[in-house]
């Protein structure tokens, strides 16, 4: 069954629709890459799923049931977000932040246990930021804070998981080792992930299933080879390029020309 679905899902914020008509499902264990060009409303799509956004159109269910039924609370306690922009005002400890996944599961008033703190330091271990523990989240690097946004995603212990360019800010071994270890939370515990990505190359290599996304449409789907081709890729970014196959993993591969 999908854990997440949209059906005919719309949405403007006023001028022009930044996402229309778009139709689509993931299923636990998938692992499925979104892609496209700047402002062709990839966030605006996870934020409808996230349920931070209400759709203009349309519907959107969370494993079989609307979302719009469930409270933040709820949705939060399956739906976790590493958005694409992170700001915190007060200089909260690594820890802190990750140990804020937990929120969902806890009563009103009730604090973090030892199960709590068991998780959050296996999610720290995870997504390899277990030594930042103690430092203020004001003082790590893009690529240090981003790790510990994904550490506090997965304290969350949700069934689908959102990342908005996830990668932007890690070098090329952590962004291998991301898409390591969420292929790995895919296969191994069931999670559904979506992935907003610009590294073309590399979602091509980890996802089952590729999304393509031009002006709030959905221009192709499909497994990586049918969707990351030269033609659309061209198409959709405006840009000329010569997709191949990388010589080892034979998955398709991108070159500026
Ligand atoms: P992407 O993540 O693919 O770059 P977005 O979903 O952020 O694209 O944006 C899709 C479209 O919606 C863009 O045209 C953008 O300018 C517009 N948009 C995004 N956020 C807002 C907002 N808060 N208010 C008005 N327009 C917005
Ligand atoms: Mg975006």
């Amino acid at each position: 069954m999908a854990l997440i679905r949209l059906s005919d899902v719309s949405y403007t914020y006023g001028a022009g629709y930044a996402l229309q008509g778009i139709n689509m499902a993931a299923r636990k264990g998938e692992l499925v890459g979104i892609i496209g060009p700047n402002g062709s409303g990839k966030s605006t799509l996870f934020k409808i799923i996230d349920g931070l956004l209400r759709p203009s159109q349309g519907v959107v269910y969370l494993a079989g049931l609307p979302l719009a039924r469930k409270t933040r609370k709820q949705i939060a306690g399956q739906v976790a977000m590493v958005p694409q922009e992170n700001y915190f005002l007060f200089p909260f400890s690594v820890k802190e932040v990750v140990l804020m996944g937990r929120f969902p599961h806890k009563g009103i008033f009730q604090f973090e246990g030892d199960t709590d703190l068991k998780i959050a330091q296996e999610a720290m271990e995870l997504s390899k930021c277990d030594h930042l523990g103690d430092r203020s989240i004001h003082e790590l690097s893009g690529g240090e804070r981003q790790r510990v946004l994904i550490a506090r995603a997965l304290a969350q212990e949700p069934q689908v998981l959102l990342m908005d360019e996830p990668t932007t800010f890690l070098d090329i071994r952590f962004r291998k080792e991301f898409f390591e270890l969420v292929s790995s939370l895919c296969s191994q515990r069931g999670l559904c992930s979506l992935v907003i990505s610009h590294d073309i190359d590399l979602a091509s290599m980890y996802c089952h299933r590729i999304i393509m996304l031009k002006e709030g449409r959905i221009y192709a789907e499909g497994s990586p080879t049918e969707v990351v081709t030269s033609e659309n890729i061209g198409e959709v970014f405006g840009c000329p390029v010569l997709v191949d196959k990388n010589p080892v993993t034979q998955t398709p591969r991108v070159n500026i020309i």
